[in-house]
């Protein structure tokens, strides 16, 4: 069965003692791609130099809204953020100059749950976008408390290369962003989680990817994640949909290639 990972962290400490064997069961898993996500600079220096020795990683650069040096966040949250002393200029300047390399520019995005900074939160993404635009790469999108603000950016920019990570939004917010044609994924974590059930469920198989965002988003509650568990987001939508896992699979794999 052919699978892929469009959201992990490889560069993250997570794996910096086992990535090998990890990689080693994500391909005898199937897996054709991990996209690997940089969230700041030195994040997204690590992804490239992953990229470049193994062949299953693929990197994508961005800048996690958090993470952003401009942005102020709640202050008892700020210790759990890498508040990185590049500025944003600087990153969006490193990724531009790396665009041949990259398979999409991520993670980035929108946060309100730790920051009420909205307004440097728009402005670093407006300029995103518009990377995304000049660079010709999809952006992968995290959203927290913010759901409905990205799909508003979105349709008034008329941005169609994005892909919503993990997104949390209502039945009504997932009704339009199916309008709008923007495809999201299925998590890892789906097996339990009835809100990514929904979204296989209701989201159009060719609207679909999947995603294991490892090391988070674990179907075992307190465990490490990793890509080979993608297979959980893949036997879901296949319960879901009432299709084999194998055609579902197939299917995720011509979205990737189409989207990426
Ligand atoms: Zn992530």
């Amino acid at each position: 069965m052919i699978l892929v990972d469009v959201h992990a962290h490889m560069d993250f400490p997570h794996f910096s003692k086992d990535l090998k064997e990890v990689l080693g069961r994500a391909k005898n898993a199937g897996m054709a791609a991990i996209i690997s996500q940089g969230v700041h600079h030195a994040s997204n220096k690590k992804t490239l130099e992953l990229g470049a020795k193994y062949p299953l990683i693929k990197s994508a650069m961005g800048l996690y809204p958090l993470n952003a040096p401009n942005v102020a966040v709640h202050k008892e949250d700020d210790d759990d953020f890498d508040r990185h002393s590049v500025s944003v200029a600087e990153t969006l300047k490193y990724i531009k100059a790396h665009a041949a390399e990259i398979t999409a520019i991520g993670e980035v995005g929108i946060d309100l749950a730790h920051s009420d900074d909205e307004q440097h939160q728009i402005q670093n993404f407006m300029e995103i976008l518009r990377l995304s635009n000049a660079i010709k790469k999809p952006v992968i999108i995290h959203s927290r408390k913010a759901e409905k603000l990205i799909l508003d950016i979105l349709e008034d920019a008329k941005h169609e290369r994005a892909v919503l990570h993990c997104f949390s939004g209502g039945k009504k917010l997932i009704k339009r962003a199916i309008e709008m044609k923007v495809p999201m994924t299925v998590t890892s974590n789906a097996n339990r989680l009835q809100h990514f059930q929904m979204v296989a469920r209701e989201v159009p198989l060719k609207q679909l990817l999947t995603e294991t965002d490892a090391p988070y988003l674990s179907p075992v509650a307190g465990e490490r994640n990793e890509p080979a568990n993608v297979r959980i987001a893949v036997d879901v939508i296949a319960k879901e949909k009432a299709l084999t896992s194998a055609e579902v699979a197939r299917n995720i794999y011509m979205n990737y290639q189409r989207i990426f």
